[in-house]
This record gives C-alpha cells, structure tokens and sequence, in this order.
C-alpha cells in the first residue's frame, strides 16, 4: 500500500496525500515549511521542515556537479550538459 500524508495548517487536516504529492507542494510552493504533516489524521504532527531540507539539499546536490567536459554547473536533472551537449555519465570515446 502506497504511503499517504495528512496536511494540518491552522488546525484544518486536508488529504490524504501521496509522497509525490506532499514534494510537488513543497516545491511549488503550495506548502509551507511550518505546516505539519503526519501518517495519520490523529497525528503525531511534525513540521515539513525536514522535508524541505531534503529537497533542498538534493537541488544544491545538482547545483554542485559540473561538467568534466567543460566544467560549467549541470543546473538540471537532465542527464546532458547544457554547454557543451555531453553526457558526463557516458563520455564520448577518445
Ligand atoms: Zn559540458
């Protein structure tokens, strides 16, 4: 069974929520880092504030990776360096 989230802001539950779900508002902004979030409607409660943490410290992960090719920042998830076109997982023969 998929694991599911409630979302408590201002004493209001809304949800449930998938794990994709509770990160898409994180990163769209929709959630808070102060709202509380738990397993079940009846609690234990705890603040998204680790949530967004993690998710920060997995942007400023890409942030960090430069290409071997050109050594420019691979800002995206994309696999292909936007600078120079290689792929820094799979380098081109020599
Ligand atoms: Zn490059």
């Amino acid at each position: 069974m998929a694991k599911h989230y409630y979302i408590k802001r201002a004493g209001r539950i809304s949800g449930p929520f998938s794990g994709s779900d509770v990160k898409t508002g994180v990163k769209t902004g929709r959630l808070l880092e102060q709202d509380l979030f738990s397993r079940s409607k009846d609690g234990p409660w705890r603040t998204l504030e680790g949530v967004f943490k993690k998710i920060r410290a997995k942007q400023t992960e890409y942030l960090l990776k430069t290409c071997p090719v050109c050594g420019i920042s691979l800002v995206s998830e994309s696999k292909v360096c936007h600078g120079c076109r290689s792929n820094p997982d799979s380098p081109a023969p020599v």
